[in-house]
């Protein structure tokens, strides 16, 4: 993507007469557009405001906590992230997890259940299994009713294990909830970098390889602090809210 200079806010209109302007998602090349002045009651000030559009737009999701490094995480995060947290049951319960959970929420970000204790699925009863899913559901509701917003009731197995002989009465279970299954198109494998098993430049190799709106997988630990999330910052990539984007929902 080209790299474009965006003039946003009513700052802009401020420089008065054609201006060349663009928008996200929208852009003119040829011909200059001319923005109307603004009412007169308005006060213009001379700040403009200049955004860098992102060279690639991700939907990053951060598994496994809340954790004790969940703070860290956002304040590493560029301010225009937003990111879906599938978080666990158990964490949410302890010490203060909720309160992370609220903070997770109150900074624009999502969060998602990611069951009670993180077992393997096809080696639970349903009724275990219904009991995972439903005791993380209340912290995670309470969470979002604290900070007054709506829970977009998103669900990722762990390990990716969809339940075995369990998996059609599971997901009926989740679909008849009004849950979304959300997969990952690209697994970082951050934790990879703390068994030793991989390299700074794999794991930042595995970053640079995310494409455009693919759904990418890392977990609450110290590669994606100190090695994830600075790699998108550096190559501008940014992550969007998964639940709100129908291009995505498609695809869960
Ligand atoms: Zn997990």
């Amino acid at each position: 993507m080209d790299r474009r200079l965006f003039l946003a806010g009513l700052g802009s209109i401020a420089l008065g007469g054609a201006i060349r302007y663009s928008t996200l998602g929208c852009t003119q090349s040829g011909n200059s557009e001319t923005i109307k002045q603004p009412e007169p009651t308005l006060t213009i000030g001379p700040e403009i405001k200049v955004i860098t559009p992102p060279e690639k737009q991700i939907y990053l999701t951060i598994d496994d906590g809340p954790t004790s490094y969940t703070e860290q995480i956002l304040d590493t995060l560029h301010p225009d992230d937003r990111v879906t947290f599938f978080m666990i049951g158990e964490r949410l319960d302890k010490q203060n997890g909720y309160d992370i959970a609220c903070e997770v929420l109150k900074k624009g970000h999502d969060i998602g259940n990611h069951s009670y204790t993180h077992p393997f699925f096809s080696k639970q009863t349903i009724d275990d299994l219904i009991r995972e899913i439903s005791h993380t559901d209340k912290a995670i509701d309470a969470a979002y009713k604290t900070v007054s917003r709506e829970n977009p009731r998103l669900f990722r197995f762990p390990y990716n294990d969809f339940g075995g002989k369990n998996m059609r009465a599971t997901k009926r279970y989740l679909k008849e909830n009004g849950y979304i299954i959300v997969r990952w198109d690209r697994d970082l494998r951050d934790w990879e970098y703390h068994s030793g098993r991989a390299s700074v430049d794999q794991i930042i190799a595995n970053v640079t390889k995310a494409k455009q709106y693919d759904i990418v997988l890392c977990h609450e630990t110290r590669a994606t602090i100190e090695l994830v999330i600075p790699t998108l910052r550096s190559k501008n990539i940014r992550s969007s809210h998964l639940a709100k984007d129908s291009k995505v929902k498609t695809r869960l």
